[in-house]
């Protein structure tokens, strides 16, 4: 196969190197490899540096295997893989396969031990992100070089059926053609042979979806052939194929909240003008003063700029020589001397040489100019005057390039942020881009709330989306309605599909309980190529809430992930899971921090049941009492399915599981979803 050749990507793995790179001696080392010894078949187009931190790690390979631009063939890293305390690399990568290549690891162990028996003190890991090779060689130039050496033979093949190339084409010469285009041969009694035992078990994909790859819509990007690491049901199997418990990991309240912070996308900044659009958004950048506020000396008050003397005394009759009105303009007032007065109003700028204000309450007109309409000299009669009195010098409220707003904070309706910079002159800033949000009904039952008619037996009024919209409008997102999606598949995918062309992050509900109609997990693995983050929560209500992120092309052609978060179908389920989880994910794109509803501490007006196993979020009133004491009332009947309960809420309350209620006057945290009255 003369194809085109196969990518590869280092991440050399040291804290040292990370700090001075010129000390990296492997990137010169590996590349040698691939060059002189990988038959042409091997590009290097990517090196990256990071300390040995896990998360570092893990987001360069993140980058490199779900949504660099050029597909990722191999990613290999160099470094942190020994016992040393710092050593983690086999930790951070091992959590990000797909699959275990464990046949590699002992092709690299194998040969490393005949040359030293230190190879023992390697860790190395090896296996499959979406359609990425990874493997994790040692740090030291050598030890890379010779597990390199060890593996290389067998890559392109092992990297060309990960990349989901027919495993059929690729096998078709037997295995006899495989280690004649790797150049191996099996009497080599190597490593190699192992690779090629697995040979016929890896043809795995049977099933077909009708909505594979290479189909006609521009936008998604799919990173997984069907079936490559879906834990998901497959819905062509029907109900009697389908996992009988659900297959996601139960993570509790707090580890999916820590998997949201992880996995939400960055913040995209955007330039724009200083106008009422901006309230509510959060700066991206540190705003500073333009120019001088006031620009030039102004006068605080009515009256009469004078020229102090050096006693402080003003004493006597003063002829008016000039007038000052708060209007702009260049006339040229003639400089003011002692003995001599300017009339001046509220926020004028002063004549030149005056230097104090006598207010206007202070002085007596003498006389007026002869056709009565001017003043011409006025008494005055005051001791003690300071020079700067009732005058506002140049930028003694705010200096130019004086810091006036800080990256971080956010520009509110009620804070005087947009005052400020309109003051200063800036007329353009940076901010973060608020998501565009999404929200989509799904169920064949769901039909529109304000259908005409009594409803047929089964059929449901769309409560979710309405009130999802509005929820989310509440907390300052821009919405888009997506309408209601039947529980088919094909539907789904392509209501999916649409919806992440148009919005940032995607709210459904509906679909994710254990039902064999409950598409919304397959669609988003198996259609989509999202990655699940997780499927289901330890709380009440809200168990199955789900959480994914999609591989999309931007408009601009780069690669970027969206989010999808698929709530449970039950109105109160959704309404608490989209407080508690989409929520932050929301605001984290914005540049909103802390991400989430406040949390405060309130106490029960009356007994509280708690459920035996999972943690409750209790819909509930919380009032404040006339000495400011916060007291929660349940807002009853806290079954999932029951609309009633959201009536009234204003927050969710943290109630732990246990046996026993939690008794009147107990103290629990509330998270806050709207405003708190006071009842005096
Ligand atoms: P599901 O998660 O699809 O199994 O839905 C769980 C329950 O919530 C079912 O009783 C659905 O009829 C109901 N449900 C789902 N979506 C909505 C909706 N948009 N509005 C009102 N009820 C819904
Ligand atoms: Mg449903």
């Amino acid at each position: 196969m003369a194809e085109a050749r196969l990518k590869v990507a280092l991440l050399i793995v040291s804290t040292t190197a990370a700090k001075d790179p010129s000390t990296d001696a492997s990137e010169l080392a590996l590349s040698d490899v691939l060059d002189k010894e990988g038959g042409g078949k091997w590009e290097l187009v990517d090196t990256k540096i990071v300390s040995d931190v896990v998360t570092q790690i893990q987001r360069q390979i993140m980058l490199w295997a779900d949504i660099a631009a050029e597909n990722i063939n191999l990613i290999v890293t160099t470094g942190g893989t020994g016992f040393a305390v710092a050593d983690n690399t086999p930790e951070a990568v091992s959590a990000l396969l797909h699959k275990q290549a464990p046949g590699l690891v002992h092709g690299m162990l194998a040969t490393s031990l005949q040359v030293t028996p230190f190879a023992m003190m390697s860790r190395p890991v090896a296996g499959i992100r979406n359609k990425t090779v990874i493997v994790t060689l040692p740090g030291s130039p050598k030890g890379a070089r010779e597990n390199l050496e060890a593996i290389l033979k067998m890559l392109p093949h092992a990297c060309q059926q990960a990349a989901g190339m027919d495993s059929r084409a690729l096998h078709a010469g037997g295995v006899k053609k495989l280690e004649a285009d790797a150049g191996i041969g099996s009497k080599s009694k190597q490593t190699q042979s192992h690779a090629h035992h697995d040979h016929g078990h890896h043809h795995g994909h049977s099933h077909s979806h009708g909505h594979g790859h290479g189909h006609g819509h521009g936008d998604l990007v799919r990173h997984t052939s069907p079936n490559t690491n879906p834990i998901s049901n497959d819905p062509s199997l029907g109900p009697s194929r389908r996992s009988r418990e659900s297959p996601y990991p139960m993570l509790s309240v707090d580890e999916a909240l820590q998997k949201i912070k992880e996995f939400t996308p960055p913040s995209e900044v955007i330039t724009s003008k200083v106008d009422t659009s901006l309230t509510g958004r959060v700066l991206a950048e540190n705003v500073s003063a333009r120019e001088n506020v006031p620009g030039f000396r102004a006068s605080i008050v009515d009256g009469y700029a004078v020229v102090v003397p050096k006693d402080g005394k003003l004493d006597g009759v003063f002829p008016v020589v000039s007038v000052s009105h708060a209007a702009p303009g260049e006339s040229k007032v003639k400089e003011l001397k002692e003995g001599e007065i300017a009339r001046i109003t509220t926020g004028a700028p002063l004549p030149p040489g005056a230097t104090s204000v006598i207010m206007v309450e202070d002085t007596v007109l003498k006389t007026m100019t002869d056709d009565g309409k001017e003043e011409k000299e006025v008494e005055i009669h005051v001791e003690g005057v300071r020079e700067g009195e009732n005058i506002r010098e140049i930028g003694s409220d705010i200096k130019a390039d004086e810091v006036v707003l800080s990256k971080g904070e956010l520009i509110s309706a009620v804070g005087g942020e947009i005052g400020l910079m309109a003051a200063v002159g800036v007329a353009d800033v940076k901010t973060y881009r608020k998501p565009l949000v999404g929200v989509l009904s799904t169920g064949d039952e769901i039909v529109q709330h304000d259908r005409p008619g009594a409803l047929r037996l089964g059929e449901v009024r769309d409560t979710n989306r309405i009130t999802l919209m509005c929820a989310a409008r509440e907390q300052g997102f821009e919405v888009v309605d997506l309408g209601i999606a039947a529980d088919t598949p094909g539907t789904l995918e392509e209501t999916l599909r649409d919806a992440l062309r148009r919005v940032d992050l995607v709210i459904t509900s509906g679909g994710v309980s254990m039902g064999e109609l409950d598409l919304l997990k397959p669609t988003i693995e198996r259609s989509l190529g999202g990655t699940i983050h997780f499927g289901r929560v330890a709380m009440k209500p809200g168990k199955p809430t789900t959480f994914a992120t999609i591989p999309v092309k931007s408009n601009s052609g780069e690669r970027i992930s969206k989010v999808i978060f698929s709530l449970p179908g039950n109105p109160a389920s959704a309404l608490v899971t989209f407080h508690l989880f989409v929520l932050p994910s929301l605001h984290q794109m914005s540049g909103i921090s802390p991400a989430g509803l406040s949390k405060v501490p309130v106490f029960l007006a009356h007994d509280f049941a708690l459920d035996k196993a999972r943690p409750e979020y209790h819909r509930a009133l919380v009032v404040a009492d006339g000495s400011g004491r916060l007291l929660a009332t349940s807002t009853g009947g806290q079954r999932s399915s029951k609309v009633g309960s959201l009536r009234g809420a204003n927050s969710l309350l943290c109630l732990p599981s246990g046996k026993e209620p939690l008794k009147k006057g107990a103290k629990v945290d509330a998270l806050l979803m709207g405003h708190v009255r006071v009842n005096a």
